[in-house]
């Protein structure tokens, strides 16, 4: 991890926890990671209607919250969707956009993703913008097709923008399922993102884009993840619900 990166350790709670147990687990991220805040952003994403709860339990502001999709326009009928300004509202300054359950189970191209990246950082938000590929594209030799791809269409007018935004690399094989990329596996396709930012941006703005690793990450393969050069920190699912596993990984984000 480059040192002029601050890393990034993001919590994604997916569609679990209820308005208790979200407190809880919140609370205790935040006693756990506050002192981890100088050296590694934290960021934990519950469902919406747990935000503004767990909104009152981050006062300190070490730990951030950030939202697991939206909407990108501001207002309208659009029911069952979210804005940007109620993400801001609800104290949110980071938000998820683009995952491979949105892109999959919910049909979101990189046109939408592309929207709502350009609509998150409109509104002051911190867009975490996902990419990764299925297990067939890589094994027909495609990843670095499919990534360009990707960057190109959901990251598209944000050349000029890239310190706003925050990557993840999530290959779609190793989300929920055990199965990790190497490290190796993982740095090639950070450093890949890297290059093809610096063609859609200036190389300066890409050299500064944390870019982050998901897919199951654990504490034991944390260390090993976030030392590679191209990788800051990771986008974190199932142990993300556990504070001391998403705890003992941001410190290792810190290392
Ligand atoms: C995710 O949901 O973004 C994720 C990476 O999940 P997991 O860590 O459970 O693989």
């Amino acid at each position: 991890m480059a040192l002029m990166r601050k890393p990034v350790v993001a919590g994604n709670w997916k569609m679990f926890k209820c308005g208790d147990e979200a407190a809880t687990l919140a609370a205790a991220v935040d006693s756990g990671g506050s002192p981890l805040a100088a050296e590694v952003d934290i960021v934990i994403c519950p469902p919406f209607p747990a935000l503004v709860r767990v909104a009152d339990v981050l006062r300190a502001g070490s730990v951030a919250l950030g939202a697991q999709n939206m909407h990108w326009e501001n207002e309208g009928a659009y029911t069952g969707e979210v804005a940007p300004p109620m993400l801001v509202d609800a104290g949110c300054r980071y938000v998820i956009l683009g995952h491979s359950e949105r892109r999959t189970l919910f049909h979101e191209t990189d046109e939408n993703v592309n929207r709502k990246t350009h609509a998150a950082i409109a509104a002051g938000l911190v867009p975490i913008v996902c990419i990764g590929e299925t297990l067939d594209e890589r094994e027909a030799g495609k990843t670095h097709n499919v990534i360009a791809a990707q960057v190109e269409g959901s990251l598209k007018g944000i050349g000029a923008e890239l310190s706003r935004i925050i990557v993840a690399y999530e290959p779609v094989w190793a989300i929920g399922t055990g199965l990790t990329a190497t490290p190796e596996q993982a740095q090639d396709v950070h450093a890949f993102i890297r290059r093809r930012l610096g063609q859609i941006g200036d190389r300066p703005s890409a050299e500064s884009t944390r870019i982050l690793y998901g897919g199951s990450v654990k504490p034991a393969n944390a260390g090993e993840l976030f030392r590679q050069p191209d990788i800051d920190g990771g986008l974190i699912g199932g142990a993300a619900l556990d504070a001391d596993a998403f705890l003992a990984i941001a410190k290792a984000a810190t290392v």
